[in-house]
């Protein structure tokens, strides 16, 4: 397809600003030399050129999105329109407090409601992005530690069921990780957990749900190992889809979390757009939020974030209520389930047991007998308009594919996405070299991803 500038035609651009209303100043100091290589298209062109996009690219939108640890639900457009309320536009945050009441009534109010749905004391909606609020949730964890005078403590433990961005983030705020292996049953070994802490154990991250789509049974000996060494409990509450109104992370020994606004309480992402990744803390830890006083770790984003990300969340929230909730997360552990059972027996599951919002299953042994990988798998799916489940992870699961399929899809469209994947594995035993080709019905078919990594062409060329 065409870029926008190969589209573009001189002295046909559709630039239409609003009058200014502030005095014009010269900044000559400033002015570029030369002028900005913008493209001249009509709004017409743009139309068009954006719905090409949106044609060649998947979205909840356009049918299942399986894929996990990324809770792709779909997203109830009445959460945009009250985010683009007036009221919550255009406001500017530096305006006087007494002016914004009405916002500030919307932080305060997803802050309690948050926090009764996790247990926690308070909150901070500074954080961007889910990695963005593990970061801050571990300066908070060394603000204590150092407040205390306790600089020993260097080490973050980390089981190997954990999201990728945790140890990243444990190595951001300065800790050495502690990888520790989980057992055959996909939970924390709590001997090798004993043997791990220490004096210098300044705390435990967990995913839980973890990566493989368990709730940990042991949670509440794991989080009292940790407090008895001196470390804080730090949990990645990204995954609260599965467990929402059911149970809550600050009764289970945690200190602090992270939520992702932009998966469990139904902001759309997957494109770059904003994130929102509060951090939780018990009430012992609040001094040291980002926008409190004299013991503040300081600010980690400008203002309160991305508000709007917070408002679309609490609209979500008091639109499903208690119940609504509780029951968002019943159905997807039941989805996940159903499809989990439905395919078990064909596809091997990594561990086939009842999981929570997730499963991982292995296509080890499809490659080993048709040399059909899990990323054939993948891209076979897209020719039946379903987007892929996450390849390649969890680490500890050879060729896997993690499939999660929230609790917005409904029986018949599970029913669809299992006759998609069961056809696919029959086919891989007749025509291996079909699947390995695929896709076949997509505008774009199967990439050259070596070429793609090895050369890869960031920048145009004018
Ligand atoms: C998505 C996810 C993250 C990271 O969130 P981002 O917003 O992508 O930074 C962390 N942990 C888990 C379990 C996740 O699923």
């Amino acid at each position: 397809m065409k870029l926008l500038f190969e589209r573009s035609v001189p002295g046909c651009g559709c630039t239409i600003l609003p009058a200014c209303d502030v005095p014009l100043v010269e900044l000559d100091a400033a002015k570029r030399e030369q002028a900005l290589h913008l493209p001249e298209v009509s709004e017409n062109e743009i139309s068009r050129h954006y719905t090409e996009l949106a044609k060649e690219t998947h979205g909840v939108n356009d049918g299942s999105y399986p894929l996990g640890s990324c809770t792709m639900k779909y997203n109830p457009k009445i959460n945009e329109v009250a985010a683009a309320l007036p009221g919550f536009t255009k406001i500017h945050p530096l305006q006087p407090d007494h002016t914004a009441q009405g916002c500030l009534e919307v932080l305060q109010t997803a802050e309690k409601l948050l926090c009764e749905i996790t247990g926690m004391d308070r909150m901070t909606f500074q954080p961007a992005a889910g990695a963005h609020g593990e970061f801050t949730g571990l300066l908070l964890i060394k603000a204590y530690h150092d407040h205390r005078g306790d600089t020993k403590r260097t080490k973050i433990i980390v089981p190997d069921s954990a999201h990728g961005t945790n140890p990243a983030s444990a190595v951001m705020a300065g800790y050495q990780v502690i990888n520790i292996p989980s057992r055959a049953d996909g939970c924390v070994d709590l001997e090798v957990l004993r043997a791990a802490v220490g004096e210098d154990t300044a705390g435990l991250m967990l995913t839980n749900p973890n990566t493989v789509g368990l709730f940990d049974k042991n949670i509440l000996e794991i989080t009292r190992i940790i407090h008895e060494a001196g470390g804080l409990n730090y949990y990645d509450g990204a995954n609260l889809n599965a467990v929402m109104g059911l149970v809550r992370p600050g009764d289970m020994g945690f200190d602090v979390i992270h939520l992702n606004l932009h998966k469990t309480f139904s902001t759309p992402h997957g494109g770059g757009g904003p994130g929102s990744g509060p951090v939780g803390c018990k009430a012992f830890l609040q001094d040291y939020l980002p926008e409190t006083g004299a013991q503040s770790i300081g600010r980690v984003k400008a203002f309160h974030g991305n508000f709007l990300v917070v408002v679309k969340a609490l609209n979500y929230i008091l639109m499903l209520g208690r119940e609504g909730i509780l029951q968002a997360s019943q159905n997807a552990v039941l989805n996940a389930n159903y499809l989990r059972k439905k395919l078990s027996g064909v596809y091997d599951m990594a561990y086939d047991e009842t999981c929570m919002h997730e499963f991982v299953m292995s296509l080890e042994q499809e490659k080993h007998e048709e040399s059909v990988s899990a990323l054939d798998v993948a891209k076979a799916l897209l020719d039946y308009g379903i987007h892929p489940p996450t390849m390649y992870f969890p680490l500890i699961v050879h060729e896997a594919l993690m499939v999660e399929p929230t609790e917005t899809e409904s029986k018949e469209n599970l029913d669809e996405l299992i006759r998609a994947f069961l056809e696919i594995h029959e086919k891989a035993k007749t025509d291996p070299e079909y699947i390995r080709s695929a896709p076949h019905t997509t505008t774009i078919k199967r990439l050259d991803e070596v070429a793609a990594a090895r050369n890869p062409k960031l920048r145009y060329e004018f």
